[in-house]
């Protein structure tokens, strides 16, 4: 088709992929040295009980600061990350770092790991992070690790003995993003989560779109039903989050409770927790948005 349109339109095509596919490579390449040139870094976002408003724990973000680029998304390192496999020492980089952290605070929250597919398939990933919540001295009840589904559908058998080996270890799973993907409720038949990530497209709409409402009211029911607690994330406004109350759901986590920071910018949730009660306010009220 783009030959019809002209030799010039198909040679410019051409070049504009050919330009993606450079930048892409030159990206991987540099992508190799970044953790050791100490330029990927990690954001934190909390995340809070609904009902109560206090603190539960936080979500860690991977930054990539770019020397010349700035600061790169981990929606678009992540996937080179994993094509060349450096996706492991990055993702243990990541999990040490988290540990250490939260072994860190006063205040016992906890700590959520996203897990890529790649680094979920890796034979020694349990074993390192039962090593490293030893190491840091955290309580195994205190890191969660985030899957997607993305993760199980490769491999189901291996994915589930995985999970398994990873709950022996005494961690949370949480399914990240659900309801995005089309298997969700024969894996959570199969394998009991200790908490379901609603995906924000559900949340945006909350207001609009009585069947977004739907949906989220089933996947809370749903839940429940199961006996897992449901986190909505990507919660923006003050009516999404008193929707959210209203419907039951245990969890909120997004721009308006609480934008992804640095850690030390949560100091006053971090810190001893009887100092959140004696300021007599739930942290929710906006006061760290
Ligand atoms: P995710 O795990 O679903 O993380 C939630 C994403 O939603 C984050 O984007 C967060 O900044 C964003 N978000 C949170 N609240 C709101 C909100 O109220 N509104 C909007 N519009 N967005 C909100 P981020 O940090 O860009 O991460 C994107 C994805 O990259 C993550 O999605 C996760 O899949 C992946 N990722 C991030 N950090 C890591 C990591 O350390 N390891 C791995 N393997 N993947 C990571
Ligand atoms: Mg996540
Ligand atoms: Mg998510
Ligand atoms: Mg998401």
């Amino acid at each position: 088709k783009a030959k019809s349109i002209g030799r010039g339109t198909y040679c410019f095509y051409e070049e504009s992929v050919d330009k993606a596919q450079e930048d892409r490579r030159k990206l991987k390449l540099e992508l190799s040295g970044a953790l050791e040139r100490g330029e990927l870094f990690l954001l934190y976002q909390p995340q809070f009980d609904c009902d109560t408003g206090v603190a539960t724990g936080f979500e860690v973000l991977v930054r990539w600061r770019h020397a010349e680029r700035g600061i790169i998304s981990p929606a678009e390192f992540i996937p080179l990350a994993e094509e060349t496999g450096a996706i492991v020492e990055i993702g243990n980089w990541i999990i040490d770092e988290a540990c250490k952290e939260a072994a860190s605070w006063e205040n016992p929250l906890r700590v959520a790991v996203n897990l890529s597919p790649v680094q979920f398939l890796e034979d020694h990933l349990a074993g390192y992070i039962a090593d490293t919540l030893q190491r840091h001295g955290l309580a195994p009840r205190r890191l969660e690790l985030e899957i997607t589904e993305g993760v199980l559908i490769e491999d189901e058998e291996r994915a589930l003995d995985m999970l398994r080996t990873l709950k022996e270890k005494g961690v949370l799973l949480a399914m990240d993003d659900f309801g995005t993907g089309y298997s969700s409720l024969s894996y959570l038949r199969q394998f009991p989560f200790d908490k379901l990530k609603i995906d924000r497209s559900f949340i945006i709409n909350l207001q609009s779109d009585p069947q977004a409402l739907g949906i989220v009211k089933g996947m809370i029911g749903l839940g429940h039903g199961l006996d897992i607690p449901v986190l909505a994330e990507g919660v923006e406004t003050e009516s999404q989050l008193a929707m959210l109350r209203l419907e039951h759901g245990d969890e909120v986590q997004g721009f308006f409770t609480g934008k992804p920071k640095s850690i030390a910018d949560y100091a006053s949730l971090t810190k001893a927790s009887e100092k959140q009660d004696e300021a007599g306010q739930p942290a929710i009220s906006g006061r760290t948005a």
